[in-house]
């Protein structure tokens, strides 16, 4: 009896798993910055998996609800709190997994925050790319006895559609291959910590982060030392362009739109599990094509600025990540996760030694 529940409690887990799909879309909202505190923000309720954006609307105002999250972390979520549910997915980079982990939003909600960490970072406030490759080193030390891991790293940015490498700060040269671009060994977060400080250096006279998207990319090389099979996994971690709507439709604007609107049509592909999947529309879904696939494990953060006038872009990108988040449509999710919590007070009450259970 007691076996059965368990098993059929995970069973029913993986379904659910399964249901979601290969694409995790979390949310997180931006607190108010210091000294605005008091002002009041567009978020209007949000629990562990929606959030009510209040836009304006003929009467006034009103509340939109978006209930297509995996997760929703709130204004006061530390960065612990959000890699501690990102680093299943990080892990599963050494066993030769491909992960792709996004920041979307307008410019401003928070995307670098979350992926990189604020501008002076301390032990505290580093973000998930720290973090992330932190646990990269522990459990390749971990391992040592078993397999052999290499890790090196390159981050480039896309700029109206052309590659830039951060890591030397010249034009990447035309084409549009990774291997152009400096593929750099780590064996520590120092070696990590200098690069970032480096790509700082190399961006401080032209800082167009808002207007591009940044790639640091982690290739990890792993070598089973009894077997000799080699795994090779990969994890992108991508701070996309901003998404706001801007008013003059000059070449900047229209290659973030357009790539956007690629890298959209390539999740929703792979959320449907489509066998058509077209990565040649732009340099952003080209770099992903060789990450993404049937295989890949994808994380789409989705940030939202708490100022109430920037609401109407909220509803922007809550759109955009709509289309591929899988949560929203599925009822089956639901009475999944129903039958779960049956599943789960049945062992409760047998934990508890209530007599009412029955083998
Ligand atoms: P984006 O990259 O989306 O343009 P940023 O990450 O630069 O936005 O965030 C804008 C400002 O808000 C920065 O000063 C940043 O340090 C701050 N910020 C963003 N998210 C948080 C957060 N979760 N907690 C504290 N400050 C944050
Ligand atoms: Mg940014």
């Amino acid at each position: 009896g007691y076996k059965k529940v368990l098993e059929e409690n995970r069973k029913l887990y993986n379904q659910v798993q399964d249901l979601k799909g290969s694409i995790r879309v979390y949310c997180r909202v931006r607190p108010s910055l210091p000294g605005q505190e008091n002002q009041v923000t567009s978020v209007d309720y949000m629990d562990e998996e929606t959030v009510t954006i209040i836009v304006p609307s003929k009467s006034g105002k009103e509340g939109r609800k978006a209930s297509m999250f995996n997760k929703v972390f709130g204004p006061s979520a530390t960065q612990e709190e959000v890699f501690s549910d990102t680093q299943p997915l990080i892990r599963s980079v050494l066993d030769g997994f491909n992960v792709c982990i996004f920041a979307c939003g307008q410019t401003g909600a928070g995307k670098t925050y979350t992926l990189t960490g604020p501008a002076e970072l301390t032990p505290e406030t580093t973000g998930v790319t720290y973090r992330a490759l932190n646990d990269l080193f522990l459990i390749s030390e971990e391992r040592k006895n078993l397999m052999n891991y290499e890790i090196s790293i390159n981050m480039i940015e896309i700029y109206n559609d052309e590659i830039w490498d951060l890591l030397i700060s010249q034009p990447a040269k035309k084409g549009i291959n990774l291997p152009d671009a400096n593929l750099v060994p780590v064996s520590s977060t120092d070696d990590v910590m200098n690069l970032m400080n480096l790509c700082k250096k190399n961006r401080a006279a032209n800082d167009r982060s808002n207007r591009a998207h940044t790639f640091l990319t982690a290739h990890v090389f792993g070598k089973d030392l009894t077997s000799g099979t080699a795994t090779r996994g990969c994890m992108h971690l991508v701070d996309l362009a901003g998404n706001e709507k801007l008013e003059n439709s000059d070449d900047e604007a229209t290659h973030i739109n357009q790539s956007l609107s690629a890298l959209g049509d390539v999740l929703v592909a792979l959320a449907n599990k489509s066998s058509k999947v077209n990565y040649k529309n732009c340099k952003l879904t080209q770099l992903l094509q060789d990450a993404l696939g049937a295989q890949a494990k994808i994380l789409m953060f989705v940030h939202v600025h708490p100022d109430m006038d920037e609401a109407l872009e909220t509803l922007n990108t809550f759109k955009f990540a709509e289309r591929f988040s899988a949560l929203d449509k599925s009822t089956e999710v639901k009475d999944l996760k129903e039958q779960i919590c049956l599943l789960k007070s049945a062992l409760a009450k047998k934990e508890a030694g209530d007599p009412g259970w029955q083998d």
